[in-house]
């Protein structure tokens, strides 16, 4: 289900799960790990998570402080959800450049990419690229903590939207809902696996419950390195915001069945950045939406091959539900790199 794109502002429904037992190689195909996130565990059997954030545009030191106040309510929630397994060890954030996994403008007006249909509103924020290493979240100035922790699981732990189960990936914003937790087996209301069963698969010796949490303690603080830039990295801004709209576009053009124009749309991408793994992806997906089996399977190697990670997701993606009856599909997934 072509996922790369989604808001959390205001999200249209996304399709449910397919029921599929998913089946995937036992060890995923190693990858690129591009910079700027790191997730590592410590001797202490934490999971520390470092993230650089970069603001579009000039920031000054005050700006820096509430962007940094707001990562730490980020760490104090992932810490709470993850029973005290998680929490983000540092943060270096830069300003006039993109070179981040969570992108600031500070204000979403003059952010042009913005405009049209998909316009969003001054607190909104993105997940761009989820199911790949290159994954990295757009944020408008002043993102809530709940939205902004929402959309770095995407990044970081690969969690789905889930429309209708009481969880922080909830995509649709419902009266009285419990946001604040990653559901498990007894919350979770759809298809597929529960969040917490997810990260459970996906990390070797977490714990859940973990005997050793205590409610209501704190995250070892987290450490936050500045740095203002003197003149802005204009390029590398225009070529995301660039990728940005034609993902979009493309995701649009899937939507409403209108596959040359997505193709044309995710190609595009690939001029301005070739090999870039979502593209890859949202490419294999239109192809298998066409019946082009072999120009699917094609389109997926490359993808894998430039960073796409989640063999998971390839396992239960309903755009695959053809495709993942051959055996050539299963070969694929089960090669080593
Ligand atoms: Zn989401
Ligand atoms: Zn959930």
């Amino acid at each position: 289900m072509h996922m790369y794109f989604e808001k959390t502002f205001y999200l249209s429904a996304f399709l449910l799960l397919a029921s599929v037992q998913p089946f995937y190689a036992e060890t995923p195909p190693s990858v690129k790990e591009p910079a700027g996130y790191s997730i590592k565990k410590s001797d202490a059997g934490l999971w520390e998570i470092s993230v650089d954030i970069a603001v579009q545009d000039e920031a000054d030191e005050a700006f820096f402080d509430q962007f940094a106040k707001r990562m730490e309510n980020t760490s104090k929630l992932i810490w709470e959800m993850t029973q005290g397994q998680f929490y983000i060890k540092e943060i270096k954030i830069s300003d006039k450049c993109s070179d981040g996994r969570i992108i600031i403008k500070k204000g979403a007006k003059d952010w042009d990419i913005l405009a049209g249909p998909n316009a969003m509103g001054g607190t909104g924020a993105t997940c761009y690229e989820s199911n790949t290493t290159n994954w990295y979240v757009y944020a408008a100035g002043r993102p809530p903590t709940i939205i902004l922790t929402h959309e770095l699981l995407h990044g970081i732990f690969k969690f789905k939207d889930e429309n209708s189960c009481a969880c922080i990936m909830r995509g649709t914003q419902i009266e009285g809902r419990e946001i604040n937790k990653i559901c498990d087996d007894t919350g979770h209301k759809e298809t597929g696996k529960s969040c917490w069963k997810r990260l459970l698969d996906r990390y070797d010796g977490l714990k859940y419950p973990d005997p050793a949490y205590k409610a209501g303690s704190q995250p070892p603080p987290m450490n936050t390195v500045k740095k203002h830039n003197k003149e802005f990295n204009d390029k590398k801004e225009n070529i995301l915001n660039k990728k940005l709209y034609l993902e979009m576009a493309g995701i649009q053009h899937l939507d409403t069945g209108d596959y040359e124009k997505a193709l044309k749309s995710f190609q595009e991408i690939l001029k301005l950045e070739a090999g870039e793994p979502a593209a890859w992806y949202n490419i294999a997906c239109t192809y298998a939406l066409m019946n082009r089996q072999k120009e699917a399977l094609e389109a997926i190697e490359k993808a894998i091959k430039n960073g796409f990670d989640d063999i998971e997701w390839l396992g239960e993606d309903p755009d695959f539900a053809q495709l993942r009856q051959t055996p050539e599909f299963r070969k694929l997934l089960n090669r080593d790199k």
